[in-house]
């Protein structure tokens, strides 16, 4: 009998504000594995969301890195930036049905008022050309069990408040454009940092909203600088260097709790790949939000 296809279809959704990093990678791999020691199908989506914050060169070398540490995807990888067309229809039709409204809060007006949007605009009935567009949300809480992080909810009236999914200057919001492309590309499973646990339920409520399947999600813990900030370009993490590709995703497995032997190290990228996906075990991530880059040495 032939062995019939794993539904699994995981995917990696880098942003190219920056290079990979050494926390994307965890992330990356985290998600790699997971659908790999299932037989699943990996995806790659560029989140090109936001072309100020872009540098120059982030795609290729995005690209690039993944290829270098053997993370190869499935089938051709899309780009966010190609998908505006879908965003804009669907603000349009929240915007329609009363479930989204234009706010013209400046940033000062929403600086001073500070943490949750207090509703302001809500019901102001302004125009939606040069205006943000705030989802409103209900006053309940939204609730997802996280194969790692466990149980987690969010009351989204008192703890978060009416979120915007099209900006001021035109550009759509990440928990919309994630959302509809979860579900656009079939994405069963959700692997990334758990700096957006605290997203996950508004992520939620959008895809009730729009009648789309809930995903399964695991948050791996996001890695830290000693001063407790995200590594990212902003605080000089390096780029993946190509030349380290095998020890680093060997150090990225101990990140993940796994328990690779000493020497694979000195190997190739594809036996250390190989180790993992045939070793790979979710239930040993440790159970943290933050993980200190330096105690992984
Ligand atoms: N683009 C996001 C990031 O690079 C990840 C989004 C996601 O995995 O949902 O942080």
């Amino acid at each position: 009998m032939p062995i019939p296809p794993s539904p699994y279809v995981g995917r990696f959704a880098p942003t190219p504000s920056g290079y990979l990093h050494f926390g994307s990678l965890v992330a990356g791999l985290a998600s790699y594995l997971d659908a790999r020691a299932v037989g699943g199908r990996w995806l790659l989506r560029m989140e090109d969301l936001d072309p100020p914050r872009e540098v120059p060169g982030a795609q290729d070398a995005i690209l690039r890195a993944l290829d270098a540490y053997g993370l190869h995807w499935d089938g051709p990888w899309v780009r966010q930036s190609d998908r505006h067309a879908t965003y804009a229809a669907v603000i349009d039709d929240l915007f329609a049905r009363g479930l989204a409204y234009a706010c013209i809060c400046t940033r000062k007006q929403l600086e001073q008022r500070g943490g949750r949007y207090p509703g302001t605009c809500r019901n102001a009935c302004h125009a939606a050309h040069d205006a943000a567009i705030r989802l409103r949300v209900p006053e309940l809480t939204y609730r997802f069990f996280d194969r790692v992080q466990g149980e987690y909810g969010q009351h989204l009236g008192r703890e978060v408040g009416d979120f915007v999914i099209r900006r001021r200057d035109g550009l759509f919001a990440y928990q919309l454009a994630v959302v509809l492309d979860d579900a656009w590309q079939g994405i069963t499973d959700v692997v990334r940092g758990a700096d957006l646990l605290d997203s996950t339920p508004r992520q939620l409520y959008l895809q009730e909203l729009l009648g789309l399947s809930q995903p399964r999600y695991l948050h791996v813990p996001l890695i830290i600088q000693p001063d407790g900030h995200k590594l990212g370009k902003s605080y000089r993490s390096p780029p993946l260097a190509a030349d380290q590709a095998a020890p680093l995703l060997v150090r990225a497995l101990r990140a993940l709790g796994q328990q690779p032997p000493e020497d694979l190290a000195a190997a190739d990228v594809e036996a250390v790949l190989a180790w993992g996906i045939g070793h790979w075990r979710a239930d040993r991530i440790p159970r943290c939000r933050t993980l200190a880059e330096a105690q992984l040495r």
